[in-house]
């Protein structure tokens, strides 16, 4: 869609559903910049997950009682909310999870257990958050497979080229973020999904960062598998998703047992449901589904093309202002980025950033964003990042670069003309 047809986003408005954004917060206006880590939840998330527990909480899946009945279906319809967010063909190509890193885990435990050997490999990007090598590297070390790494260039790009030549007959499975949570960077994935289908690879996707950003079509992407959190979408924490392709889900053995996930058990032998109840033991997060759902209403009903367009734009005044300033480096600078941008100022490190910018009520991330292997690939302990949301403003990184300001004045540093900077 053209951009510059669609409604700008009335923030001021928009941030009048979130109590935390209009409250000061130790006596200073709060400028929220850290959506990357958790985003918030507007009050009709938080309302209708209250009025849930209110008035229509019981378990789902069991008994006879209206009240079940009708507690079921609210799950079941937030379930339906999610796939036709993610474009998914059926229902039951959704699980529902703890979040990104348990989905990761569940392609792990379950289709790793069950398809990868000794001598394998897997494949995994250079800018992966730990939660996309960690459970690779627990079921590498159980097979004795091993781990290949894609590598990227001093931008935050992934060589390509390099890909094609990792994408051996060696390789039973790709993992690769949709969108980088240190360095921005959108990867193209629906490109290098294909290259690895045409070796017959599998691809599980990383979408953690993205789906707050870009509309995901996992059909259009061919994906694989495709993870995400509730709580980076303006959902709460404690839920998230899974989306696997029919075939590979119903071949995969499940990887929890307990309740809800049985069609029958003796002491000899149990048999299980089909998908996606056979892969969600236990009394799921019934709350939180609800509240996603909700969430992904109050998205839709924003517009994610407008609220792209608005990040997008958020993003290139912030990346402006911040290339002024000297003695910063923007660490990821890829043509096509979303929503984040991390950096560090010479000679400081990014926690005294961090904690110089809490006190002036701007919240940010110092540190190393759970992907250690960035940081080294980029010989730096940590990075500071700002990350933006729709509720997000110029305001708030005219403060951000006011901050910045401040913290070369403390440390001595800023000899390069900051008023002109912080206009
Ligand atoms: N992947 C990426 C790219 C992320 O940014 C995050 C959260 N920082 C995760 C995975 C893990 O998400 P969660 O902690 O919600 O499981």
């Amino acid at each position: 869609m053209n951009e510059r047809l669609l409604t700008p986003l009335d923030v001021a408005t928009l941030r009048k559903d979130f109590a935390l954004l209009t409250t000061p917060f130790q006596g200073k206006p709060l400028h929220y910049l850290d959506s990357a880590v958790s985003g918030q939840m507007p009050n009709a998330v938080i309302e209708r997950m209250a009025h849930y527990q209110r008035f229509e909480h019981t378990n789902v899946h069991r008994g006879v009682s209206t009240l079940s009945q009708e507690a079921t279906d609210r799950f079941e319809e937030a379930r339906e909310k999610v796939r036709a967010f993610l474009h998914a063909p059926s229902l039951n190509q959704i699980i529902w999870t703890r979040g990104t890193t348990e989905s990761l885990n569940l392609v792990a435990q379950s289709w790793g257990r069950a398809n990868i050997k000794a001598g394998d490999e897997i494949l995994l990007s250079a800018m992966e958050h730990h939660s996309n090598i960690v459970p690779w590297q627990m079921l590498a070390t159980e097979k004795g497979a091993s781990i290949k790494v894609i590598p990227m260039d001093d931008r935050g790009v992934l060589d390509l080229d390099a890909l094609n030549t990792l994408l051996t007959p060696r390789v039973k499975i790709l993992g690769i973020t949709h969108v980088s949570n240190v360095l921005g960077t959108v990867n193209p994935v629906k490109e290098i999904i294909a290259a690895a289908h045409a070796k017959g690879i599998l691809v599980v996707v990383d979408g953690a960062q993205a789906v707050p950003h870009l509309a995901v079509d996992v059909v259009d992407l061919d994906a694989d598998f495709y993870a995400f959190s509730g709580h980076k979408l303006s959902g709460p924490t404690g839920i998230g998703v899974l989306y696997g392709k029919k075939e590979l889900l119903e071949a995969m053995p499940p990887w929890q047992g307990g309740g809800s996930m049985i069609l029958s058990v003796s002491w000899e032998k149990t048999t299980y449901m089909g998908i996606p109840g056979k892969f969600e033991a236990g009394t799921p997060p019934i709350t939180e589904a609800i509240g996603l759902g909700a969430a992904l209403d109050y998205l839709k009903a924003i517009g994610l093309e407008r609220i792209a367009a608005h990040e997008q734009e958020l993003l290139d005044y912030a990346t402006q202002k911040l290339n002024k300033i000297e003695g910063l480096r923007i660490i990821g600078t890829a043509p096509n980025k979303a929503s984040v941008l991390s950096f560090v100022l010479e000679g400081i490190h990014p926690h005294d950033v961090g904690s110089i910018l809490d006190h002036e009520g701007v919240v940010v991330r110092a540190g190393h964003h759970c992907a250690q292997p960035v940081m080294k690939r980029f010989d730096i302990p940590a990075t500071t990042r700002a990350s933006f949301a729709y509720f997000n403003d110029r305001d708030d990184i005219d403060a951000l670069v006011a901050g910045i300001h401040q913290v070369k004045d403390i440390f001595g540093t800023d000899s390069d003309g900051s008023a002109e900077e912080q206009s």
